[in-house]
């Protein structure tokens, strides 16, 4: 078999780089491994409208669960700040469908049910993927390798360009979607704790009628495999707030995941290859969230593959356009965002307290989105100068 592009993974990033190099005339395949896109889901399903706007998709209502109008975060004292932002928490098993549709619709052809086990390389490059489909293991030679296949990237690793994940840079995640929760359904709710939820938060992403995705993302240095499930059922035994919220509800699904929050890998393109979404760590180190990342670097990967064909050049140096243009985008903010990410991780309790007392709402805005931190670490310093070692950290 053979293609211009192969794309690894049906989830946001490859259905979207799958849709605009078939858009842009590619002959694309997809192969996934799962037998329904988007199911399970592993994610709490929040994105920004100006993520979906950034992405070029408009917000459709068969996969909008709800909309969002502000975010609301509670430090362990109990603090609370709100944070105005519009955004949605979606129906991933339908918005992740969706997109795949977009794909097919614009010419790519999907697999499902159908495995890569290797990136396939011809002396240096790489020329396609091995897979194992419900018919036996084939080959499928391509022009340019997408690897789009989520946080293992077992084909990024393949190609050499993804290193194995340590414990510390990744938060594991578990997660119920539960009906009867008792929250203001027009916010995301964070709480931070940092001796409940070691290194990461716990989030309530109400999706309308008292349903919500309740869940909780720890640092993996601080947590055994299958802790993240008994800090969540903790949680919602025992945390204050949270108790409170969920004390009618019922879980009727639970999901588990990891992420990973140690910013992107050096290199996201080889001869003949791009890594995009969660196999190139393409997540805000801060939120955990990659959903609008993913689509954005999605769709610039689709385009410069495309771009690549068109010009018969898919060395590594004309596709290290592609890392050019996303770090146009993201760079500055995968800078920030995993500094302060790091020095949030570190703080005690009491550290937190104190933050929350030094930061106002745009403050907190700033550090999520990794914009004008340096006036963020300047104020911490002067209201609150026991944080100033993590202050200093935040403006080298
Ligand atoms: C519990 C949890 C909550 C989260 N909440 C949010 C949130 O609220 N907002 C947000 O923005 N982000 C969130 N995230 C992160 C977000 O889900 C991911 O960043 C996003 O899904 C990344 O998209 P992707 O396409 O790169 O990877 P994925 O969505 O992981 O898709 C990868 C696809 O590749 C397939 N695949 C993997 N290996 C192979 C293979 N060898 N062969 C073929 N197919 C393969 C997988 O089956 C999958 O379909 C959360 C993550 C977790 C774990």
């Amino acid at each position: 078999m053979e293609f211009d592009v192969v794309v690894v993974g049906a989830g946001p990033a490859g259905s979207v780089a799958a849709w605009a190099a078939a858009e842009a005339g590619c002959d694309v395949l997809v192969l996934e491994r799962k037998a329904e896109v988007g199911v399970p889901k592993q994610c709490a399903e929040g994105i920004s409208a100006h993520g979906l706007e950034h992405a070029g998709i408009e917000p459709q209502d068969e996969w909008i669960a709800t909309e969002i109008s502000r975010a609301l975060i509670y430090a362990p004292n109990g603090k609370e700040f709100e944070v105005p932002g519009d955004g949605y928490v979606l129906e991933r098993r339908v918005f992740d469908k969706w997109l795949v549709v977009r794909a097919v619709e614009a010419g790519a052809e999907v697999k499902l049910l159908a495995r890569a086990r290797r990136a396939l390389v011809d002396d240096g490059r790489v020329v396609g993927v091995e897979y194992e489909g419900v018919d036996g293991v084939h080959e499928v030679r391509a022009r340019v390798t997408i690897a789009a296949d989520g946080i293992e990237s077992r084909i990024g690793r393949t190609a050499g360009l993804v290193p194995p994940l340590k414990p510390t840079e990744i938060c594991t995640c578990a997660q119920y979607e539960m009906i009867g929760v008792d929250v203001e359904e027009d916010a995301t709710h964070f709480f931070v704790d940092a001796e409940f939820f070691p290194g990461g938060y716990f989030w309530i992403f109400p999706k309308g009628e008292g349903r919500a995705n309740v869940g909780v993302g720890i640092r993996g240095s601080e947590s055994e495999p299958g802790d993240a499930l008994k800090v969540l059922n903790r949680a919602l035994e025992d945390h204050e707030l949270i108790s409170e919220a969920v004390a009618e509800a019922v879980p009727v699904e639970v999901n588990v995941g990891g992420v990973p929050v140690c910013g992107p890998v050096g290199r996201t393109y080889g001869d003949g290859i791009l890594v995009v979404g969660d196999a190139a760590r393409q997540v805000n180190p801060v939120t955990g969230g990659g959903l609008h990342t993913s689509l954005v670097c999605g769709r610039i990967a689709g385009e410069v593959a495309a771009e690549a064909i068109e010009e018969d050049d898919t060395s590594a140096t004309f596709l290290k356009q592609y890392q050019d243009q996303w770090k146009e985008e993201f760079g500055r903010m995968f800078k920030y965002t995993l500094k302060a990410s790091k020095i949030l991780s570190e703080m005690s309790n009491e550290e937190l307290n104190a933050l929350a007392e030094a930061l106002d709402r745009e403050d907190i805005l700033r550090l999520v989105k990794g914009e004008g931190v340096v006036k963020v670490a300047k104020k911490v310093i002067a209201r609150k100068p026991s944080l100033l070692k993590y202050a200093k950290h935040l403006m080298k």
